[in-house]
């Protein structure tokens, strides 16, 4: 079939959630990407920050096509030793001694939250403590709760009633937070993205999340970090807390974890995750025997590949490119790692769409913000391809 023909019964049978670029991309192999016309690109977007090792992978494939032979499924009932293996790499790598699996990256907060909220009623003896403190122009997913918190009033259109217990504070505002808990008793948990990803590449600043856990910890409140988009190497290390050297309490997971097969985390240190007893959460899916050796794949390649240290190199290396572009377009370049956001002067769509025409995948976030998000293993020479294109189309 053709990019048309697929456009047409896409119209026809799919709901029509998205706003779908008409191209329908049919294989991948590293950074490039092909269309169902034969067209290939360079794709900086990585499925939305998901396809951390690239398109096919070797060593993802083959953990794959092994897994898929061996086993599949056979549900959270009864042991299962890649998601241990997967639970204990996760405690190896970051503050957390435990995790939860899941399948989305909202199905990941929700479960954060669900478990903060346990941890205040069963282990704090403090049932009232059961709000949740988030952020103006947050993004936490598009599950009821996740969209409660998601502080971007757009993605609530038409689905009110939310679930109650959800507050908002503008980013980077301690005093705001500060005004929020004094005035709120009721606050329990706070959750927040170190970097706001889809809300435009917005950093928090080098005090925020520090004070945060001050705060946390002086209210007793629980420290959520939505990782779902800045963890798993995106921003040039395993997670984005390491930059503030601030742990949180509860960290959700991912997009990246599976380089592309879909699986979620809630990893916890262990008196958080105490608050999980056997029947106070689940999922079917969550964590099976395919998906957790995706996970496994992606993790060992990032240590036998370097693949972290190269995407900072990398990173830091478009961010200097970028800045001697000196484009009068460009007003700001965000970000870290390989999560680059540069803030135009103007709307980001049509720009997106002429790097696209000009054979170079990329996103937006927010109005006027590109977000260049590759595959973690992207080379130079496809920088500087990148580049050039983006210089010439800032230029025209
Ligand atoms: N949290 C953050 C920070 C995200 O960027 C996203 C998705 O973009 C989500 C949560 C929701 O993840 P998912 O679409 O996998 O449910």
């Amino acid at each position: 079939m053709t990019n048309e023909e697929i456009k047409g019964e896409t119209a026809k049978y799919l709901m029509a959630t998205y706003a779908r670029v008409p191209l329908a991309f049919v294989k991948g192999r590293g950074v490039t990407l092909t269309d169902a016309d034969g067209r290939e690109y360079l794709d900086f977007l990585a499925g939305l920050a998901v396809c951390c090792l690239g398109h096919s992978h070797p060593a993802l494939v083959s953990a794959i096509q092994q897994q898929a032979g061996e086993l599949l499924h056979t549900s959270n009932l009864y042991l299962a030793s890649n998601q241990t293996k997967l639970a204990r790499y996760l405690a190896d790598i970051s503050f957390g001694d435990k995790s939860f699996f899941c399948n989305s990256g909202a199905e990941a907060n929700e479960g954060a939250i669900k478990l903060a909220r346990r941890y205040q009623e069963k282990i704090m003896g403090k049932p009232e403590k059961k709000f949740v403190l988030s952020f103006t122009n947050s993004f936490h997913g598009r599950t009821l709760a996740t969209l409660a918190a998601t502080g971007q009033t757009k993605y609530h259109d038409g689905f009110s009633p939310l679930p109650q217990g959800f507050v908002q504070v503008p980013f980077n505002d301690i005093a705001a937070v500060e005004e929020a808990i004094g005035t709120n008793p009721a606050i329990g948990a706070i959750i927040a993205e170190p970097i706001q990803a889809e809300g435009g590449v917005i950093p928090a600043s080098k005090e925020f999340l520090p004070a945060l856990r001050e705060i946390a910890d002086r209210e007793s409140i629980v420290l959520i970090f939505d990782e779902v988009q800045t963890g798993m190497g995106r921003t040039g290390k395993f997670f984005a807390y390491e930059h503030w050297n601030t742990k949180p309490d509860i960290m959700s997971l991912a997009k990246g974890l599976g380089g592309g097969v879909p699986i979620g985390a809630v990893v916890a240190s262990d008196k958080f995750a105490a608050a999980f007893e056997p029947g106070s959460h689940a999922s079917t899916f969550g964590g099976n025997h395919l998906s957790s050796a995706a996970a496994i794949a992606v993790i060992k390649t990032f240590f036998n590949d370097q693949v972290i240290e190269r995407a900072a190199a990398t990173g830091k290396y478009i961010f200097e490119k970028i800045q001697a572009l000196k484009s009068p377009r460009i007003k700001e370049i965000r970000g870290k790692g390989l999560l680059i956001g540069i803030v135009l002067d103007a709307p980001a769509g049509p720009y997106v769409t002429r790097m696209r025409e000009n054979g170079i995948i990329i996103g937006s976030a927010g109005e006027n913000v590109l977000r260049i998000t590759p595959p973690l293993i992207v080379s130079r020479p496809q920088c500087d391809q990148m580049l050039d294109t983006l210089d010439k189309i800032l230029a025209s």
